[in-house]
Parts: C-alpha cells; structure tokens; sequence
C-alpha cells in the first residue's frame, strides 16, 4: 500500500547554483498544486539537524524566479556525514511531521539523502542543481547553462582587451572533473585551444598551437583552462611556461571564479527547475523514493541515486573535433 504523503521538506545543499530558487519555487506550488503541506529547510542539512523549518506556500516563493542564489540559503554539513547527526536530522523531520525531502544539490548531496533513506526508510528525491553539469544521469543540471552564458559574456570582454593589445589570455572556469563549461564556452568564444580534465593536450603541443595561430595571422588569442585540466598546471603555471618559451607574447591570466555562480537564471534554467520540481514531487506522492529527477531528449527521467553519485558525466567528444576544425 502507497503511503500517503501529507508534508515534505525541501532544501539545498552543497554550492549553490542559478535557478535553485526557481526549482524552490517548482516543489513549493506543486505540493499546493496537491494540496500537500511544504516545508522550507535553511541551510541544507545543517538546517535539518537544527530543525529550522518554515513552512511555505504558493505565495512564499513569489518572485524569486529570476534570482540567483538560493532563498532557503545552502551549507555544508560535516555533522550530517556522521549517524549523530543524522539521527537528529531524523528526530527534527518526525517532530515537525515531515515525512519526504526534495533536496537540491549535486552529489554529495544525493549521497547524503541515499544513506539517510537507507537508515530510516524515509522517502526522498534529488534535483541537480551545480553549474559544473557533471552529474550523471541528466545532460543538464541546474545553473549549467546560465554559467556557459555568464562565462561566454566574459570571454567576449576579455578578447576586446587582448586584441586591442595583441594579447594572449588564460582564462580559468569551474570545471575540476568534468569538461563540459570550458570545452562550449571555448567554442562559442572563439578560444585558441582549450584545455579540459580529459584531455592532456601536454605543454609543447599548446606552445605549438600558439606558434601556429600567431603565424596564421592570428594577433592575440583566448586559451580557456578548466579548473582540472589534464596538463595539471594552473593558469599562472602556464604563463610561466609560455613565457619562458614564447618572447613574442604578452601573456595575461584571468581567474573568473565566483561570478560564474551568481547572476539571474536563463530561460533554459528557470523552465528546467519548473519541470524538475514538478517531477520529484510527482514521484514522491507515485511512492517513488531515492531517485534524482533528470532530463534526457528533452524528457523527464528519474536516475536511482546510486547510479546518478557513482556514474560518470561525459563530455560530447563531437565538440572537440567541432573546435579543432574552428581554431585552424
Ligand atoms: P557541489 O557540486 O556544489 O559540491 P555537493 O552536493 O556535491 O554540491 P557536498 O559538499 O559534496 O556538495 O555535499 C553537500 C552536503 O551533503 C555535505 O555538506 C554533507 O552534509 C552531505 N554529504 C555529502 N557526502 C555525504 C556522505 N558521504 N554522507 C553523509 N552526508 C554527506
């Protein structure tokens, strides 16, 4: 027999992302859609061992569409990885009769919610929200595309800089595992080379390519560095190297850091987080449990949480060869 879902909880978790709030919003109106009770969670897991709850409705989550962020805030938890904590987190659900959580987050999140439903048997569903698109089981996540655009914004202003003085630019995005924002950014930027965790494109091979170009006519150039690029240098490492073996060169670093996360949400993200939250609170009242809500082909999938933590997100290996035959 189904049980019946009366109040569910919802929260973020780990680093926050575009479009969480809209994703807020989604769960929120859903649940009044079906006339279930919702539950705000602050900060993440911490906030579910505190017990700081408030409970929402339709209108709680009026314009906050368009926000960056995250309204119910997000943390980290070192106590919810003990079974103290999740014991407590447990207690403060049962006491304020919550009996499901949507959590958003990326997959520690998801690795988090997994062992607390193995623990307690309690009925929970994930929506990826991180901008780095490296969770499996969606070709999307949440804030993934707002990031692209955001860092695409940059690069265009970075190359007015290096090419009224004939610069060379490294530029660092997000990306410590997985490729995907430097490898689209890199091609709708026009960068020179493009260097990502999965490949090791190694130091000649760059200084070549850079060789190349300038004697193609080429007279400043944009080098886009994911954060875990597979040669293994930092951004400032490679001027270093550029430097010492390339005298012709001005070579410049630019770290975008943080403001890849912040700003407005696009449309592509706001209607995702609609379906997504509209998605998991469906599951969840199906009876479906330990689940990330995903889309694949433009469809709404659910992936069980130990296939979205343990399998890999693939970069399109089409867009290298794509920015191969753009930057001959
Ligand atoms: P991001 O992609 O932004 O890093 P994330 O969800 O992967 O997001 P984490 O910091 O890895 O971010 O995880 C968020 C929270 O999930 C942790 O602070 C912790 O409370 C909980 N969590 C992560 N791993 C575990 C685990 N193995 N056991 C219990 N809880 C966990």
């Amino acid at each position: 027999m189904l049980q019946t879902i009366k109040k569910i909880g919802v929260l973020t978790s780990g680093g926050d992302a575009p479009g969480m709030n809209a994703a807020i919003r989604s769960v929120v109106r859903t649940c009044a859609f079906h006339d279930i009770k919702c539950y705000g969670i602050y900060r993440g897991y911490e906030g579910m061992i505190e017990g700081d709850f408030v409970e929402m409705d339709a209108r709680s989550v009026k314009g906050i569409i368009n926000k960056g962020g995250t309204m119910l805030k997000s943390a980290r938890s070192t106590k919810f990885r003990t079974k103290e904590g999740r014991i407590k987190a447990h207690e403060q659900l049962l006491k304020a009769g919550i009996d499901a959580f949507v959590v958003i987050g990326g997959d520690g999140s998801f690795t988090g919610a997994m062992i607390f439903n193995q623990e307690f048997n309690f009925p929970v569903m994930g929506i990826p929200g991180t901008i780095d698109n490296d969770i499996y089981g969606t070709s999307h996540t949440l804030g993934y595309d707002t990031a692209l655009n955001t860092v695409v914004d940059a690069i265009d202003k970075i190359r007015d800089t290096a090419s009224s003085h004939n610069r060379l630019f490294f530029v660092e995005v997000m990306g410590r595992d997985v490729g995907h924002i430097a490898l689209n950014v890199g091609i709708a930027g026009g960068a020179e080379e493009i260097l990502i965790p999965e490949e090791d494109l190694g130091l000649d091979r760059l200084v070549e390519s850079l060789r190349r170009s300038k004697k193609s006519g080429k007279s400043s150039s944009i080098v886009v560095v994911a954060e875990g690029d597979k040669i293994g240098k930092s951004v400032f490492e490679l001027k270093d190297y550029v430097d010492q073996n390339m005298e012709d060169y001005d070579v410049r670093v630019s770290v975008l850091g943080h403001m890849q996360r912040g700003g407005s949400p696009s449309c592509f993200d706001r209607v995702l987080a609609s379906r997504m939250g509209v998605k998991a609170i469906e599951s969840l009242i199906t009876g479906k449990s330990n689940y990330m809500v995903g889309i694949k082909n433009d469809v709404m999938e659910l992936t069980p949480f130990d296939q979205a933590v343990k399998g890999k997100s693939k970069i399109n290996m089409e867009l290298l060869r794509v920015s191969d035959i753009m930057t001959i």
